[in-house]
């Protein structure tokens, strides 16, 4: 069985999806304080699901998840990953998303469990030095939410050395897009990203625009939008290279190409068939100009191409906003 933490989220549930396509029997453990029952009612349709409403903070709620169940490999997507949020909380930042993975990393060793894939973030980077980004360039994030994910990874690593526990860590950049069939997306309360803030924009919900002084070709900050679908794959490919005996392994999940805030609401107002109702704002603080991923060790080692362009991604979070009202 494989255990996938935070698997009522966005990128969380379209792995289920993906697993359960596939045959595999999956146990989500989520707090459903961020992800959705409706989601999981959902996943329930694909194939062989076991939920289980837990926190990450409660060591013994998440050993009791071990005890009963065959457990085989984790894919660890439970965390809060706000960046703003951080900033002004990071308690709450620490204590979650750290202290609550190295429960889940003591539980698995108390099991025996040796394979965990981490949900970890182009945020570990941190300011830019030079672009695309590949896996060498140094991390020094620059906010608390980055901070955690990069302890996490410094974690996983010393585990490794000590215990054997072998990770893969997966460095998302802007994941996108919904399910083919439209009925998991992304869902947020409040909605903080990019695409669903433009597609929900009406008359009296602007969207707002962060800034368009940026030393852009256009002024807007240029971000690579990953489809949600790609970046599943990558994680089943991540579990068949732990299966297959790999080492401890990190990688960038993203697209090679960057597309301005303008370029991704310009798509968005053809798409919808109507002119989107904008307003210019300051620059978000902590935005860099340019975030691109250099994909090409995922490539090589995981054998991962992502198939699913923009234009596509955006059409599904379409489909997906119209159907499911929330
Ligand atoms: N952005 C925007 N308006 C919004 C949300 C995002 O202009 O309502 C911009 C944001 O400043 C950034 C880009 O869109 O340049 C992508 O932001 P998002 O929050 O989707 O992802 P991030 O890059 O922060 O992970």
């Amino acid at each position: 069985m494989i255990l996938v933490t935070g698997g009522a989220g966005y990128i969380g549930s379209h792995l289920v999806k993906a697993l359960l396509e596939k045959g595999e029997n999956v146990i989500v453990f989520d707090s459903l304080e961020l992800g959705h029952q409706e989601t999981i009612n959902v996943l329930k349709d694909y194939g062989n699901l076991k939920f289980i409403k837990g926190n990450l903070k409660n060591l013994d709620e998440i050993r009791g998840v071990f005890l009963v169940n065959k457990i085989n490999s984790v894919v660890h997507f439970a965390g809060y990953s706000q960046v703003a949020e951080s900033v002004v909380n990071p308690q709450k930042y620490y204590y979650n998303n750290v202290y609550g993975t190295l429960n889940l990393l003591n539980a698995m060793l108390e099991f025996g469990v040796k394979k965990i894939v981490f949900s970890s973030t182009a945020a570990t980077y941190g300011e830019p030095q030079y672009s695309p980004i590949d896996e060498n360039h140094p991390q020094n994030p620059i906010n608390p939410y980055g901070n955690t994910k990069l302890m996490i990874e410094k974690i996983m690593d010393d585990y490794d050395k000590a215990y054997g526990l072998k990770s893969v860590r997966l460095r998302y950049f802007n994941a996108s897009g919904a399910s083919s069939d439209s009925r998991i997306g992304e869902w947020h309360e409040p909605e903080t990203h990019l695409i669903p803030n433009i597609l929900k924009a009406e008359k009296e919900r602007t969207f707002k625009m962060f800034g368009n002084d940026y030393d852009t070709k256009d002024g807007t900050c240029i971000r690579d939008y990953i489809n949600v679908e790609d970046l599943a794959e990558a994680h089943i490919k991540a579990l068949e290279y732990l299966n297959l005996g790999g080492e401890t392994n990190y990688f960038n999940l993203g697209t090679n190409t960057g597309n301005s805030v303008k370029e991704v609401f310009t798509i968005c107002e053809r798409i919808k068939g109507e002119n989107i109702p904008i307003e210019i704002c300051p620059r978000r603080a902590g935005d860099p100009a340019v975030l691109i991923a250099d994909n090409t060790k995922a490539n090589k080692i995981l054998h991962w191409i992502p198939e699913k362009d923009l234009e596509y991604s955006i059409k599904t979070a379409y489909e997906y906003e119209k159907f499911n009202l929330h």
